[in-house]
């Protein structure tokens, strides 16, 4: 194998992290690394793990992505069972992004047809709404209403708390949680509540 290829683009945006324009329209060029994608999706799993080890009895009450789990465990079982080092015992402590590094040097235009489905998959996640059942610390309530489009006297009620990977906020009052150490906070908030 001869040195180190530059690695096709979504492998890059998976595990390096994609370069992006910075500045403002009409503005020179200024490039800003992203955080890798696969660090994205592994801090969204666990936040939730943290989260549910918290909470004792009346079940987990806390950011949980089941989808963000299974993405992980899916990513993290192909490259285990593809990976050129495989076989070898000790590599097997390596973390994912450099079994997929290692993998993506011997097969790149395989590894990038992959990565790029995982890519899209994780940023799909981002935007995904999950309901929390709680009432919002700040403001009390637990559930918003909003008005049924085919029937004026009827009313759709929705949970008041929601979250997606990035941030948590409250349909009723506003208030937001953003990141993970935030949504952690929050996290053990509605849990001494319920
Ligand atoms: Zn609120």
């Amino acid at each position: 194998m001869t040195g180190h290829a530059p690695l096709p683009p979504s492998v890059h945006e998976l595990i390096i992290g994609k370069k992006t324009n910075i500045a403002a329209p009409g503005q020179p060029i200024r490039l800003a690394q992203q955080e890798p994608l696969i660090w994205e999706l592994e801090s969204a799993v666990k936040g939730e793990s943290t989260g549910t080890g918290e909470a004792t009895n009346g079940g987990p009450k806390v950011p949980l992505s089941m989808s963000a789990l299974a993405l992980w465990e899916r990513i993290t079982k192909t490259v285990n069972e593809q990976w050129p080092g495989r076989n070898q015992r000790a590599l097997q402590r390596l973390s994912v992004g450099q079994k997929i590094h290692a993998w993506a040097q011997g097969d790149p235009d395989y590894v990038e047809e992959v990565c790029a489905v995982w890519c899209g998959q994780i940023k799909g996640l981002r935007y995904r709404v999950h309901a929390l059942d709680a009432a919002c610390p700040e403001c009390g309530v637990d559930t918003v209403y909003e008005v049924d489009e085919g029937d004026p006297d009827g009313r759709v009620y929705k949970p008041a708390l929601v979250w997606t990977v990035e941030r948590a906020f409250c349909r009723a009052c506003l208030a937001s949680w953003v990141g993970f150490d935030e949504m952690k906070e929050l996290a053990g908030v509605i849990n001494r509540h319920v």
